[in-house]
């Protein structure tokens, strides 16, 4: 897929401030708060007419990237549920704890491993100085019953995180498809968390979705193919972002590393909360099989076809978020311009045209000449066939055009007098604001050849 252009930012080019994301994306149908009418639960939200489509295209195009265009990854759909013993052959039923302090002055609570060293070791909040309290832990996991028959109902969890099911399968897949080692198993699916400090939005929610790919292999071969997918999943945010140089990779240090980890990244992405995590690489070795092997009593192996090795597959995984990327694609594509054409400034959402909600605009001139309307609403009838399309004829073509702008839509079409004489279309690009005459037969070829991934 084409990159979207590099914007160089410099130390001054300024953040998005997380409000104007907010307010976007209430005001034009993006994010909604969950449960509004009741005011409201922290860290859980609803995605509207336009985020719904947004979010399609991010999976749809992790999706095609990670499965469709790679011959040795195949996916699967697993359930939210699971049965409650994965969850302690994983480790999360003893160690998916937040460890937290409240200030005994200002009321905050804060997760420990994010306060500086120095405010821990002198117990003093970050905000105001206070006194902070003893820590307290809390798991993560959201417990869920099955059965209807109190004392027969069995307690099991929301799963916590996507990939369980992946390890779950793995036989399964091995046994009912023809993959063989070195392969990947992919999913998109949610996962729920009691965040005890849900926040910045979409940041950090209580349920979210989460991509998760599992790379098995030959131990080996581990070295060569975490360098590879780190290097490949870099690659692919920094296909999707303006500000290039606003992402980088952090590498996990050695008191934060799993016993069984020789090295992790975080892909980070720098906004207005800072560097924060947008994927983790992650060096899994043979851990997660082997424990559901332990605790579910059943072989987990896997035999290589030629030599007849017979051995645990070590695991590279990549875990990123369906809506951290939401979230960062829009704080990376959010601007407010001044328009060279106009007096207003304009604000304008620059994703790229394949992840962008709606991809053209149908504009007739004049909604009162019905020859231009009738042409528009053909020209729009065809469209939206093969693509998520918008008809718009309120209020001045400059409005109008603004209003696309705001959303992201790469091109408006406009059917003016021209058109009834010659069928040729204006048609308008987003970002430059560039404007090209297109006959309407060539226009579907013009346009899928821009808003599509390929
Ligand atoms: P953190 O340390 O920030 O709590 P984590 O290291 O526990 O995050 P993972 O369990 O590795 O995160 O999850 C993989 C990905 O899922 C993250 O990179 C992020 O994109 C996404 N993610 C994790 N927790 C949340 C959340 N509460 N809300 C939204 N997305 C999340």
């Amino acid at each position: 897929m084409t990159q979207v252009e590099n914007k160089p930012t410099t130390s001054d080019t300024p953040f998005v401030p997380m409000e104007k994301i907010v307010a976007l994306c209430k005001r034009r149908g993006f994010v909604y708060p969950n449960s509004e009418i009741y005011d409201g639960v922290a860290g859980i939200y609803d995605f509207g007419p336009l985020g719904v489509e947004l979010r399609n295209n991010i999976r749809r195009y992790w999706w095609w990237s990670m499965v469709q265009m790679n011959d040795n990854v195949v996916g699967i759909e697993g359930a939210i549920i699971t049965h409650p013993r994965v969850w302690e052959a994983s480790g999360h039923v003893e160690n998916f704890v937040d460890r937290l302090v409240d200030c005994k002055n200002c009321k905050r609570r804060f997760r420990i491993d994010h306060l500086p060293a120095e405010n821990v070791i002198q117990n003093k909040c970050p905000e105001c100085g206070g006194e902070l309290t003893e820590p307290r832990t809390f798991n993560l996991l959201m417990e869920t019953y099955l059965g209807v028959v109190e004392g027969e109902r069995m307690k099991t969890y929301l799963r916590g995180e996507a990939c369980q099911n992946i390890f779950l399968d793995f036989v399964n897949v091995v046994k009912s498809s023809r993959v063989q080692i070195p392969f990947g198993i992919c999913q998109i699916g949610k996962a729920f968390r009691n965040e005890v400090t849900p926040g910045n939005f979409l940041f950090r929610q209580r349920e979210f979705e989460q991509w998760d790919l599992q790379f098995f292999v030959h131990p080996s071969e581990m070295q060569q193919w975490f360098d590879y997918w780190k290097e490949k999943r870099f690659e692919w945010y920094k296909g999707l972002i303006n500000h290039k140089d606003r992402l980088h990779f952090r590498e996990h240090g050695p008191d934060e590393l799993a016993h069984y980890a020789k090295q992790a990244f975080d892909i980070e992405y720098k906004t207005i909360l800072g560097w924060q995590e947008w994927e983790g690489i992650h060096w899994r070795q043979d851990w997660d099989l082997s424990r559901h092997s332990e605790y579910s009593h059943k072989d987990l192996s896997y035999t290589d076809q030629n030599t007849r090795e017979r051995y645990i597959p070590w695991i590279v995984e990549t875990s990123g978020g369906v809506d951290r990327t939401f979230l960062y694609l829009l704080l990376d594509a959010y601007e407010e311009e001044p328009d060279p054409a106009g007096k207003e400034s304009r604000t304008v959402l620059r994703l790229h045209p394949a992840i962008a909600p709606v991809k053209v605009a149908v504009l007739p001139l004049q909604k009162n000449k019905e020859e231009l309307v009738t042409t528009a609403r053909d020209v729009y009838k065809k469209l939206q066939r093969l693509m998520v399309a918008q008809y718009d004829d309120v209020a001045n073509i400059g409005r109008r055009y603004r209003r696309q702008d705001e959303i992201g839509t790469p091109y408006c079409v406009t059917i003016d007098f021209q058109t009834l004489d010659d069928r040729t279309v204006t048609v308008r690009e987003r970002d430059h604001m560039t404007q090209v005459r297109i006959s309407i037969d060539e226009l579907p070829m013009y346009l899928l050849e821009r808003v599509t991934w390929q």
